[in-house]
């Protein structure tokens, strides 16, 4: 590939992957959201899945798209661009997830379907006065610090209750819902915390006009927690693509 040496370093350990594990690996997901979804009580194929292709090579979605995943969510926006420009003959729709430094809202506003982690008020103006006309509004998920650690991205609950408020300033952006990324830890019940969190928040915050109907939450290690919590939207990077190689020169990965 025609990258950094970083990349083509990732690029060839993604491509020595046998060709079909992607495929058998997301139909393992596919099997863990259904058995969540009759454990818990969710109705069938109430959780959508996102593919977090996040460092991965246009060639291993690829073979996610043969597999019929449209989702992909992407952190590192100079590597996603690229990825969306040789991939836009595709389905593909791009869910940006990564943080927003604010002077790069414009190719987020107009290369994307969706972003989820907007956590200020600026990144809503700016993102609804780039988003172009000839494109439906971008979705938009308001990101929330659950463990109020300074150091990660979110808001608080008071901080996304005035954005919603203000949702009706956008008419290029629909707020669809909140999202999290709750601190790894290892058995069920402590990951289900947050999430629950996240859901009583949600039923707190939304409006009539501001359903905020998405619950973008769970990950590789933790989707049943977030599907018994109400999880409406699953990013799950490596029980898809395999593990990652970390990025060299990149921001540091914000999970
Ligand atoms: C990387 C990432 C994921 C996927 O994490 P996995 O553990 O690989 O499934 C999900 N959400 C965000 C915001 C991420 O950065």
């Amino acid at each position: 590939m025609r990258q950094s040496n970083g990349k083509r370093t990732m690029n060839h350990i993604a491509q020595t992957v046998p060709r079909m594990s992607i495929v058998r690996r997301m139909e393992a997901v596919r099997e863990r959201i259904t058995r969540a979804e009759q454990l818990y009580g969710r109705p069938a194929g109430s959780v959508e899945l996102m593919a977090v292709s996040k460092t991965r090579p246009a060639s291993d979605i690829h073979q996610a798209l043969d597999a019929g995943q449209t989702a992909f969510g992407e952190n590192y926006l100079q590597d996603a661009l690229e990825k969306i420009d040789q991939l836009a003959e595709t389905p593909a729709k791009w869910h940006y997830i990564g943080r927003i430094q604010s002077n790069k809202t414009r190719p987020i506003a107009e290369n994307f379907d969706w972003v989820h982690s907007v956590d200020k008020l600026k990144l809503l103006r700016r993102l609804g006065d780039q988003r172009p006309e000839h494109l439906s509004p971008l979705n938009v998920c308001l990101q929330i610090n659950l463990d109020q650690e300074e150091s990660k991205g979110g808001l608080t609950g008071e901080g996304a209750a005035e954005l919603v408020a203000k949702a009706g300033m956008f008419p290029n952006l629909r707020i669809r819902g909140l999202m999290a990324i709750p601190a790894p830890t290892p058995d069920i019940e402590s990951q289900r915390r947050p999430f629950r969190l996240l859901r009583l928040l949600r039923d707190r915050l939304a409006t009539t006009a501001v359903p905020l109907e998405t619950l973008s939450m769970g990950m590789s290690a933790d989707l049943e927690a977030a599907i018994a919590e109400g999880a409406t939207m699953i990013r799950v990077g490596t029980a898809i693509f395999g593990p990652r190689q970390p990025a060299a020169g990149k921001q540091p990965d914000p999970t």
